[in-house]
């Protein structure tokens, strides 16, 4: 069992609640907060700051309902070189792990009148994304810059 890095301001201690393959390499984890409290909001498109107890620190979208304030969910794509972060994720986090994520963040907000999707410069990964939400469904592709 891993526990939780130390938390700052703003982050969130989360346990493990559920984990489910997806697809090839594609593996949901489902995070539910380790002391029982509602989550704060979110809105399709928001991603989530992973702590690792290794150290490392990667971003993960959220899946699923916004409107669900027990838990978020995450999947992950196991990179085949990865460094750490999804390998971590896939090998050796289990169900009853706790791990510090931070709030949610939106780096790509909404723009309902917007005509094309927006594209980062540099990307290590390309994600499409749907926005529901109250919102017509509209996809998104999100250009993820390569962590350090
Ligand atoms: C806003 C945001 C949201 C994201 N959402 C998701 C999500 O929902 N699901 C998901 O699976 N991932 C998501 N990601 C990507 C995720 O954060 C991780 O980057 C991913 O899991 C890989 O991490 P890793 O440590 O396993 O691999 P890394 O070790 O970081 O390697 C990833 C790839 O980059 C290559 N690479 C690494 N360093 C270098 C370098 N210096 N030069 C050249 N190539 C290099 C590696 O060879 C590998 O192919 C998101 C990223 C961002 C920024």
């Amino acid at each position: 069992m891993t526990s939780a890095a130390p938390q700052d301001a703003g982050s969130l201690a989360v346990r493990v609640s559920a984990i489910g393959d997806q697809a090839d390499r594609v593996r949901s984890f489902r995070l539910e907060p380790a002391d029982g409290s509602a989550l704060p909001p979110w809105e399709p498109g928001t991603h989530i700051d992973v702590h690792l107890p290794t150290g490392l620190v990667r971003q993960y979208s959220l899946c699923g309902d916004p409107a669900e304030r027990d838990a978020y969910v995450i999947a992950v794509l196991r990179t085949p070189d990865s460094r750490g972060g999804s390998r971590y994720l896939h090998d050796t986090l289990g169900v009853g792990d706790t791990l510090t994520i931070g709030a949610p963040r939106d780096n790509f907000p909404f723009q309902a009148r917007a005509r094309r999707p927006l594209l980062g410069s540099l990307s290590a990964a390309v994600s499409p994304h749907v926005r529901g939400g109250g919102h017509a469904a509209e996809s998104r592709t999100h250009a993820y810059p390569r962590p350090e």
